[in-house]
């Protein structure tokens, strides 16, 4: 028996930043200014430093413009609403984003509201949320449009099919069944009180996954022949969990020893890949594209707000 493709993220990723970079020198050379980012960070949250690190380096590899704006944990909300007015007004930034989460203190939505709809490159500003749900031209939130990226490139039809996601959170879980609604995919969309979610997710033709629990999906989940896209990311701890979700894997066991801990999705990817047609692996898979569709939308409000029309 042949195992399921494994949609790996890495090369969609490298290509879709690659065709960035291409755009971004065609840009210059026309004598535009290239695309500018800025990522305004509250506190210091390790993992939101690593995600922040992450962008701003690839906005550099891709020849974008980068500002981190890097505030105290305790920073007021007035303050942070300055600086995004000050980036709003400030030319040369085409997208802003704030790393999420904020500081508890802060309002989320406030502070989300304040980005010009134009700028919100993350698609998270009602405008856009509202947009994206009309079919109207906007920006789509990266994750989900990293997810539709991947299905489309890997030639799996949506239009017609059977599409559940698990989870509806306004980052990942609503906005992916937007967009697959746009594909004239069959959507539902499942969380926490969802009653008997295996009856459910065994519906679906493609299944994506967005809770954060680590190997929750199991093959009881999942219709034979599925396409399963696992968005979660958890960091396990324990090292008896690593070895009930990895059996005879010594490489992650390894990392384990090493780290103290591994990363894993919410799908038991060892028990359901058997079952599936096409699997996203985590890490690898979906993770990698989030940055690479920031830098597509960025370089997308660049293009808008200097009256260039898309290639
Ligand atoms: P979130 O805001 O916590 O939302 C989780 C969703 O899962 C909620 O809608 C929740 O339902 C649902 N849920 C929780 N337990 C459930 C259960 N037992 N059965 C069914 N549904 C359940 O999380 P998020 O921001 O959407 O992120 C989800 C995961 O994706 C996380 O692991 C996150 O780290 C990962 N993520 C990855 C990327 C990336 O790879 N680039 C980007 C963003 C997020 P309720 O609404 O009923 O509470």
């Amino acid at each position: 028996m042949t195992g399921p493709r494994i949609l790996a993220g890495k090369t969609l990723a490298a290509d879709l930043q690659a065709g960035v970079a291409a755009e971004v020198r065609r840009m210059v050379a026309a004598g535009l200014r290239p695309p500018g980012l800025a990522v305004v960070l509250a506190g210091d949250d390790p993992a939101s430093k690593v995600y922040v690190g992450s962008k701003v380096k690839a906005c550099s590899e891709a020849g974008l413009n980068s500002r981190s704006a890097i505030l105290p944990a305790d920073v007021s909300e007035d303050e942070i609403l300055g600086v995004l007015d000050d980036l709003n007004r400030q030319e040369d930034m085409d997208g802003i984003l704030v790393q999420l989460p904020l500081p508890r203190h802060l309002d989320e939505r406030r502070v989300l509201e304040r980005v010009l709809p134009e700028k919100d490159v993350d698609g998270f500003h009602t405008i856009n949320v509202g947009r994206l749900w009309l079919d109207q031209p906007g920006f789509a939130p990266a994750t989900p449009s990293g997810v539709i990226e991947l299905l489309k490139r890997s030639d799996v039809p949506l239009a017609g099919r059977r599409a559940v996601v698990v989870g509806r959170s306004p980052i990942v879980g609503k906005p992916m069944a937007a967009l697959l609604l746009r594909e004239h995919a069959t959507v539902t969309i499942c969380h926490s009180r969802t009653a008997d979610l295996p009856a459910v997710t065994r519906e679906a033709d493609v299944l994506v996954v967005a809770i954060g629990r680590a190997g929750m999906i199991g093959p009881e989940h999942v219709q034979e022949g599925a396409v399963v896209i696992d968005v979660g990311v958890s960091r396990i701890t324990d090292r008896a969990e690593v070895e009930r979700l990895f059996p005879g894997d010594e490489g992650r066991l390894r990392t384990f020893e090493s780290r103290g801990s591994v990363l894993t999705g919410d799908v038991d990817f060892h028990r359901v890949a058997p079952k599936a047609s096409a699997i996203t692996p985590v890490p690898g898979g979906v993770g990698l594209l989030t940055v690479a569709m920031l830098l597509v939308n960025t370089l997308k409000a660049a293009r808008l707000r200097q009256g260039v029309a898309s290639p």
